[in-house]
């Protein structure tokens, strides 16, 4: 890996009138470095990129730092040597560093050194992705496409949500996931009504919905998908709520495409769920960007920053939850275009009825 994304880095930095920028989040630095270990900082200036670990890292550095960094072996405190190696108006990131650490690192600034808040800038970059990192995506979404076919074959009814969970986050490393990308949901039923339901003991009856929500990590990359499965025949109201979620989550990825608002995207699906009368019951934003991390930017929703751009990927996932009773959410992932988006989940989207085993 080149040190691109760190020179993308200073063209924002300097934006933001910024000399350098102390980079302490590990999803940042791996962003900015390609080490995947899990004690490290950098520092990204305009005269020297600097990456610091400690000695159990400092092979895996040797490995997997990009070309331009300038390796240091610091102490266990790497923050203190980081911050002595500071100059100017030097960025932090504000969203993630503790005040205790803000605090500490606040005495020990060298002259002339000056914090300023800076929380976001590594993520505007990560939003847009690049051509490897999308390849990365679309095999991590295919994956739980394949995981989705096994679970139909496999069968839900009769098997506690928490066996459904556990075989499939099996599957997923089994084909090569290097993990699950979030503890997969399996919500039976009445439990289908809580949107982050925890996959339990209560067993997949007949005649009924059951939400899966899953994920793989290929490369570091996540998937993201949803579909919502009848277990055998379904009384009309959960049919035509399930009808409904589909239109709304299909008219939302229309919508999809390069310079839409956010808010925008997320009201379309968000109209036609209230036209019907449900609006109370879809409580949570549209979606929300993928990356190295589950949740990232931009997000689809009422409160959503400004507009999408290419390169951006996000879920579309409306849902509609009745307390009690049973819930349909419907989530694919998309790679936004200048025309509209890139499907990346494949599994059918018309209800699939799975029965028992
Ligand atoms: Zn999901
Ligand atoms: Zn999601």
């Amino acid at each position: 890996m080149s040190a691109a994304r760190a020179e993308r880095l200073l063209r924002v930095l300097a934006e933001r009138e910024l000399d350098a920028m102390l980079v302490t989040d590990l999803v940042n630095v791996r962003y900015l470095t390609g080490f995947t270990g899990t004690n490290a900082v950098c520092v990204i200036a305009s005269e020297e990129l600097l990456f610091f670990t400690d000695f159990r890292y400092v092979e895996q550095a040797e490995r997997q730092v990009s070309d331009g960094f300038e390796r240091i072996k610091g102490r266990q405190d790497l923050l203190g040597d980081a911050v002595a190696r500071l100059s100017g108006r030097a960025g932090f990131e504000d969203d993630h560093l503790s005040v205790r650490a803000h605090t500490r690192i606040a005495g020990m600034l060298p002259d002339g050194a000056e914090l300023v808040p800076a929380g976001g800038a590594v993520e505007e970059l990560r939003a847009v992705k690049e051509t490897a990192e999308l390849r990365s995506m679309r095999e991590a979404a295919a994956l739980a496409d394949d995981i989705y076919r096994h679970l139909t074959d496999r069968g839900l009814v009769g098997r506690s949500e928490r066996a459904v969970a556990l075989e499939m986050e099996q599957e997923m490393r089994v084909r090569g996931a290097e993990g699950p990308s979030f503890p997969s949901i399996v919500a039976a039923g009445p439990n289908g009504a809580l949107p982050h339901a925890t996959p339990g003991d209560r067993v997949v009856e007949r005649d009924t919905l059951v939400v899966v929500d899953l994920g793989g990590v290929v490369d570091g990359y996540c998937s993201d998908c949803t579909r919502t499965f009848a277990t055998g025949s379904l009384p009309d109201d959960a049919l035509e709520v399930y009808e409904l979620v589909l239109d709304a989550q299909e008219r939302a990825l229309a919508a999809v495409r390069a310079g839409a608002e956010c808010v925008a995207v997320d009201a379309v699906a968000r109209e036609v769920i209230a036209a019907a009368g449900q609006g109370e019951r879809f409580g949570h934003g549209l979606g929300h960007g993928v990356g190295l991390e589950i949740h990232e930017g931009p997000r689809l929703s009422p409160s959503g920053e400004g507009e999408l751009r290419a390169g951006n990927v996000v879920t579309v996932e409306p849902g509609v939850y009745v307390p009690g009773a049973y819930g349909v959410r419907i989530e694919d992932l998309v790679v936004v275009g200048s025309e509209g988006p890139e499907l990346l989940s494949a599994y059918p989207k018309a209800l699939v009825t799975v029965d028992g085993s």
